[in-house]
């Protein structure tokens, strides 16, 4: 085993499903190929989207599909004191702010180049008079944070005019997905980052906060995110259906052809254990398309 550490960090909003799934065969690749370690975090952090049972089920999926993880599986709702200490870090450094706007105030900002409401900066000057904080949220300065992604090419966002002060404790008191995932991914050691390319336009955030708590930035890979027919997103929210860990060699076979690996069709009807034999011999992140999102053939 070298110095290479990849993961899948999944959240347990309901059963794996081919669109999470292909973060984990990719993730899974490249980390096999490069000799590497692979580990699993269940970010169960958001209480209001887990789904009881949901953790188990993606776990005994993933078993049943042949993927070996190292280690015991990281779960994101056991680190509240890993969070609060990376928060008081960078309160320390003086770029954490309370903030009293609801989603309402900020409606008519602007959208960046995911939807998302640039924030305009209301109270990073102090909180109007009788306001309550709600959220707490990081101060971003000049900060222009370019990166190579491995599948997509180089990116580079300017955070002040694309995201803006960004929030790191939620309003209902939960520490945002960006500083949960920084921190996890220091603690567990990862050198490489490979999921679907709906978290490209997070990374420059996590890079920031990366430098400002002092841990590496690890390479990042962003493969294409599973669209349906109708152009959305596979998701539990789109109701994309699980996996069926009886045709475990059937998805995998379907999920490394998506990533642009020509798997042999045969090799539907084997076992996970040749399509893994097959996968690790052939893997070629360079095959990967270079695209955000791609309609699944169905
Ligand atoms: N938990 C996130 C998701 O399921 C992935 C986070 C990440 O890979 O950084 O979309």
């Amino acid at each position: 085993m070298n110095g290479y550490r990849g993961r899948f960090a999944p959240s347990p909003t309901g059963p794996l499903h081919f669109g999470s799934l292909l973060a984990a065969v990719a993730s899974y690749c490249e980390a096999r190929t490069h000799g590497g370690g692979w580990l699993v975090r269940m970010e169960d952090l958001d209480v209001t989207r887990s789904v009881p049972g949901a953790a188990d089920e993606i776990l005994r999926t993933l078993e049943r599909l042949g993927f070996a993880w190292e280690g015991e599986v990281m779960v994101q709702s056991r680190r509240s004191v890993a969070y609060a200490e990376a928060l008081e870090q960078l309160q320390a450094l003086g770029r954490v702010y309370p903030c009293a706007c609801s989603r309402k105030e900020i409606a008519d900002s602007s959208l960046n180049f995911d939807g998302e409401r640039v924030y305009p900066g209301t109270c990073r000057v102090g909180l109007a008079p009788g306001r309550e904080a709600r959220a707490l949220r990081l101060r971003v300065g000049d900060e222009v944070i370019g990166f190579e992604d491995a599948v997509q090419g180089p990116v580079r966002h300017d955070l002040a005019r694309a995201i803006g002060d960004f929030v790191l404790r939620r309003a209902d008191g939960l520490i945002a997905y960006q500083l949960a995932v920084v921190t996890d991914d220091a603690a567990q050691g990862i050198t490489d980052v490979v999921r679907g390319a709906d978290l490209l336009g997070s990374t420059s955030r996590q890079i920031l906060l990366q430098r400002l708590l002092g841990v590496a930035t690890p390479g990042y890979a962003h493969v294409p995110v599973a669209l349906n027919a109708a152009g959305e997103k596979l998701s539990k929210q789109t109701l994309a259906p699980a996996i069926d860990a009886a045709r475990g060699a059937a998805s995998l076979v379907r999920a490394l052809r998506f990533l642009g690996q020509p798997a042999p069709e045969a090799l539907r009807r084997s076992s996970p254990g040749e399509v893994w034999s097959w996968a690790f011999a052939h893997w070629d992140l360079a095959g990967v398309p270079r695209q955000r999102s791609m309609e699944v053939p169905v």
